[in-house]
């Protein structure tokens, strides 16, 4: 299959350029072809000669995505389903901006983009390791998903996560590169600050991550404030156990200036009670860390149930009492499954979307 050109670092593209014989200028005006305008034909490249536009066809593909789908939510989420060049599919969220968080007029867009098709690590509560992993998402097909939500909605991006389908610190080398397209001056330009790497707590790559230059913000996939809750329902808490998360991110946070969050799923009778929220609100303080309580997602298949409001608003309380910033969040998109562990694969549903 060909490579994806909007997946290409500037660099190799004016490497490549030049070995075609090509003028320097050519590289900034295909980069603002594919990241400013948003072009999505090489044909649309009006100021390219023709013959390098074929030279460019022959050799690249321009996007490594093509949509095949969007479902829209009450609450003006959508989800868009793509189709990647080898027939698998990947799906973002763009979520309309949290008028807690930024006032009721705002008009700011988050997307939720995937870092890979399925996932490997096995959390019993996500929806998105039940069919198991498949593979890596290529640079260009994370990056990618941002290019392709801003032209099918119209709207400027303005905040990034990394918590659609798989791991992304599992997919360490490609996330950078993408990370790179997405802030590059040339390329995406969002600030670094508006991005957040969600990890289940891969703790080698967390380092490595926290001695990246960029300030990125991480969110944390706590879900258990104990091994003993934590090794329940995420596999990935025996390689690496909370003390050793935990060190992690103090080093993390002696490299970065912003907060972190931990994120932490209310699953009823699992990791509900208020020893947990006691232990919890400890780790939180530790780490000067904010807490994003989420009542569960309920996924077919799975047997689990999110608390009563009373008892996540309880939880919330406790924390509140321990002096700890948290917040219980407000799902969005939960009536199209795109909400958080919703995502899946989704094949063979999917064929029968494809007109
Ligand atoms: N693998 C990374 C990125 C995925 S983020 C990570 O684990 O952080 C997806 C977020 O949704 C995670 O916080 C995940 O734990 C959460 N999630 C998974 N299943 C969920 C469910 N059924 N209900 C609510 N949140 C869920």
């Amino acid at each position: 299959m060909l490579p994806i050109l909007s997946g290409m670092s500037p660099e190799s593209l004016a490497d490549w350029l030049r070995l075609a014989g090509q003028p320097a200028f050519r590289c900034s005006q295909i980069l603002d072809w594919i990241w400013k305008k948003q072009a999505d034909s090489f044909a649309a490249m009006s100021n390219l000669p023709a013959t390098l536009r074929n030279d460019l066809s022959e050799n690249f593909r321009l996007h490594g995505l093509s949509h095949t789908h969007t479902q829209g939510a009450a609450d003006a989420t959508r989800k868009f389903l793509f189709r990647l060049g080898d027939g698998r599919y990947v799906e973002s969220v763009l979520m309309a901006a949290n008028p807690a968080l930024y006032g009721e007029s705002s008009d700011r867009h988050t997307l939720c983009v995937s870092s890979q098709v399925g996932c490997a690590y096995g959390c019993k509560f996500c929806a998105s390791g039940l069919a198991g992993f498949a593979r890596h998402l290529q640079p260009g097909e994370i990056a990618g998903q941002v290019l392709a939500a801003q032209r099918l909605s119209g709207e400027r991006v303005d905040n990034l996560v990394f918590m659609g389908m798989g791991e992304p610190l599992a997919n360490f080398d490609h996330l950078l590169a993408a990370i790179a397209l997405i802030t590059g001056p040339k390329t995406l330009h969002l600030g670094a600050r508006h991005l957040t790497v969600s990890t289940a707590g891969l703790v080698p790559q967390i380092r490595q991550l926290a001695e990246h230059p960029q300030q990125i913000r991480l969110a944390v996939s706590l879900h258990g404030a104990s091994d003993e809750v934590r090794d329940k329902i995420m596999p990935v808490n025996r390689k690496w156990p909370l003390a050793e998360l935990l060190d992690a991110l103090d080093y993390w946070n002696s490299l970065k200036k912003q907060k972190l969050t931990l994120e932490y799923i209310l699953i009823a009778n699992i990791n509900d009670s208020q020893e947990q929220a006691i232990l919890l609100a400890r780790h939180a303080r530790r780490l000067h860390a904010k807490i994003n309580l989420i009542p569960y997602n309920t996924v077919d298949g799975l047997e689990w149930q999110r608390p009563a409001e009373s008892h996540c608003l309880a939880f919330l309380a406790t924390l509140g009492r321990a002096g700890v910033t948290a917040t219980l969040r407000l799902e969005k998109g939960h009536d199209i499954d795109a909400a958080c562990g919703q995502l899946r694969l989704k094949q063979e549903t999917t064929e029968g979307l494809v007109h």
